[in-house]
């Protein structure tokens, strides 16, 4: 009971690492929000939770949506009164090389993956800010550290995000507001499920510990975060790529 009654938002939890997340904090005894894009998706996450004895609800959100953001904080507060702790997870890819790629690529992928966590820690400063304590959690990736080449856009989003998550450690910490950063390496998830066997197998073979990573290797990592036995951690980027460097 690691989280036990602290209230969590967790955007993209529908799928991949948020819902393995959600599901893990609601066991944490966590009263988690699973805000997503993807409504059938993002309620059967809640269901799950809830058929483990936790509560839960689901919330439409589209993270580039700044209304939406602001509506998801108010729901929350008005159904649990506070919120403990904001898991910005929600991101999507759009490859090309850079000579291809277009701006609408590359727009839609600095809306969500960067301006989306922008629009979510907004929504809810004031009331961590009030409640004199919150943890706030970027999920960023190997990606936005190291590069990797046809995802200049969403490199440059994830390193963003690290960007962010500096400076707001340093801006919030003095108002009891840790933020921290997971960096995951090589996630099998239905984000990554189209990448062809060859790679996966090459993937593998490059990492140390000589398998691909779960959506659970990124959920426990940000468990240890958002629980107090992080209390003294803030600014960190936590990789969590099973020694893999591009
Ligand atoms: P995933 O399986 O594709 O899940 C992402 C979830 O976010 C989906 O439910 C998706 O809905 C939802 N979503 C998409 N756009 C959204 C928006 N605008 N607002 C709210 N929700 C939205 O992805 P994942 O692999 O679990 O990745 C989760 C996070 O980890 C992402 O930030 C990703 O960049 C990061 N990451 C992943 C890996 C990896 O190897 N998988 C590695 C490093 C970092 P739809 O399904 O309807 O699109």
């Amino acid at each position: 009971m690691r989280v036990e009654n602290k209230v969590v938002i967790i955007t993209g939890s529908g799928s991949g690492i948020g819902r393995e997340t959600a599901i893990l904090f609601g066991k944490e005894g966590a009263k988690v929000v699973v805000a997503d894009v993807n409504e059938k998706a993002g309620q059967e996450t809640a269901e799950l939770i809830r058929n483990n004895g936790s509560d839960a609800f689901f919330a439409k959100l589209d993270v580039s949506d700044r209304e939406q953001s602001k509506e998801v904080v108010k729901d929350t507060l008005e159904r649990y009164g506070k919120i403990d702790i904001l898991i910005n997870n929600a991101g999507i890819i759009q490859d090309a090389l850079i000579s291809k790629m277009t701006e609408d690529q590359w727009d839609k992928v600095i809306t969500i993956d960067l301006k989306g966590p922008f629009n979510c820690i907004q929504a809810v400063v004031e009331a961590m800010t009030k409640h004199g304590t919150g943890e706030i959690i970027n999920v960023s990736s190997i990606v936005g550290l190291y590069g990797n080449i046809g995802q200049s856009n969403y490199s440059a989003a994830k390193a963003g995000l690290i960007g962010l998550t500096k400076t707001l450690a340093k801006e919030l910490g003095r108002k009891g507001i840790r933020v921290n950063a997971v960096a995951p390496g090589f996630i099998y998830t239905p984000m990554t499920a189209t990448v062809p066997e060859k790679i996966l197998e090459m993937m593998k073979e490059k990492t140390p510990v000589k398998r691909l990573g779960r959506p659970d290797d990124i959920a426990y990592a940000l468990l240890y975060l958002a629980s107090d036995e992080a209390n003294f951690v803030n600014g960190a980027v936590l990789s969590v790529d099973g020694g893999l460097l591009l």
